[in-house]
């Protein structure tokens, strides 16, 4: 059984934090929960969202209002919330290194998380968060605990640096400067971020794929990759980002 500690709290314009008691605890940054919105059968399917932090049995989080199953969520009374998980593929940690990660919307999510993680095991991180413009940025401070050096980008230049986060990402990397480069976001913006990292630097995306059933079954997350067809759901949602191609993304 999990529980809704409270009502779902605005962080930012369309973006809403969700505390949520859960009974399975233990989860990995990357990971996921699927949550049953409503009380019937529409909508039908679960939705997904990633883990945006999580303290000994209680995950937080953050979902953006774009149709029927995220407005009944931001809508949810304290009390049972039905939710699956924490389940998928995380990101690989690292100890001791000098790392990039880049969110761009509601995709800036699930690193927060991570960049926790990294932080506890002493590695030095660059943060570039994207937003469209500053109403969409969430719980800036929440990432300025964490990372050593934070940019922020906005498309319309109300906060930050104006443009995206790939333009300033360009001027941010060169060759090996970094171990590892994380990055969620829109797909166009994280295969600009992959064809940005130099071939040697791993470089690992969190996609955001429509999920059908969610636990492997329907295939309807399929990501296609060099290695064959893979499960957004169960083999992902993270992926070593040279892997994906992209242009069979679906759009
Ligand atoms: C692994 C994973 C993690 C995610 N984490 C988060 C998160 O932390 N926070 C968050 O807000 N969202 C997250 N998402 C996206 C979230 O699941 C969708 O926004 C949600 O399912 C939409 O439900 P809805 O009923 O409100 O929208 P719907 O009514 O289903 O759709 C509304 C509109 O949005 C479009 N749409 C819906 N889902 C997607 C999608 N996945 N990609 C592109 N367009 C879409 C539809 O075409 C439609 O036009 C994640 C998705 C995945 C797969």
């Amino acid at each position: 059984m999990a529980t809704l500690l409270e009502k779902p709290v605005t962080v930012a314009k369309d973006h809403y934090l969700l505390k949520i008691k859960a009974d399975k605890s233990g989860s990995l940054p990357g990971q996921f929960i699927n949550i049953k919105a409503g009380e019937g059968f529409d909508p039908l399917l679960r939705r997904p969202f990633s883990i945006f932090n999580a303290h000994e049995d209680v995950l937080d989080v953050v979902i953006r209002v774009i149709g029927k199953g995220t407005s009944l969520i931001s809508r949810m009374e304290p009390g049972f919330i039905d939710i699956v998980g924490p389940t998928g593929k995380g990101f690989t940690m690292e100890n001791d290194k000098n790392l990039l990660l880049v969110g761009g919307g509601v995709g800036n999510a699930p690193l927060l998380y991570l960049m926790r993680a990294l932080k506890e095991n002493g590695n030095r991180l660059t943060y570039i968060y994207c937003a469209r413009s500053s109403d969409y940025i969430f719980l800036e401070d929440e990432y300025r605990k964490y990372a050593d050096e934070l940019i922020i980008t906005t498309d319309d230049g109300s906060a930050g640096i104006k443009g995206f986060a790939t333009d300033v990402m360009s001027h941010v990397i060169s060759d090996g400067k970094f171990d590892r480069v994380y990055t969620c976001g829109p797909d166009p913006m994280m295969h600009r971020v992959v064809k940005l990292v130099h071939e040697n630097v791993p470089v690992e995306v969190s996609v955001e794929n429509y999920f059908g059933c969610g636990v492997g079954l329907c295939v309807g997350c399929t990501v296609d990759t060099v290695d064959g067809y893979r499960r957004a759901c169960v083999d992902g949602p993270v992926f070593d980002g040279r892997k994906i191609l992209w242009e069979n993304m679906p759009r």
